[in-house]
């Protein structure tokens, strides 16, 4: 999910109208340069009919600082990278 991506309108779910209710979510974001970042516990309204995501105002403004600033991560993990439809396989 790209920051220009995140949308910050509140419930009714703007996309097809269904019940948003708070939710905590995790999520991959991008930062720039293809450098991703996994944000957990973001605060959020989850569309109960479509699954769209929404955040506040507040909250988007927060991932705003958390991706820009100098936070440290509470972990870093190695992520594997995937094109879709490479079937190769390995044993290592
Ligand atoms: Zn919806």
């Amino acid at each position: 999910m790209l920051l220009s991506e995140i949308k910050t309108v509140w419930a009714p779910c703007p996309f097809c109208g269904g019940e948003c209710r708070p939710q905590e979510v995790t999520l991959p974001l991008c930062r720039e340069r293809n450098t991703y970042v996994i944000v957990q516990e973001i605060p959020a309204e989850v569309c109960q009919e479509c699954g769209e995501i929404l955040f506040s105002v507040s909250t988007a403004a927060a991932l705003l600082g958390l991706l820009n600033g100098k936070h440290l991560p509470i972990a870093t993990n190695h992520v594997p990278v995937y094109r879709f439809g490479n079937d190769s396989t390995s044993s290592e």
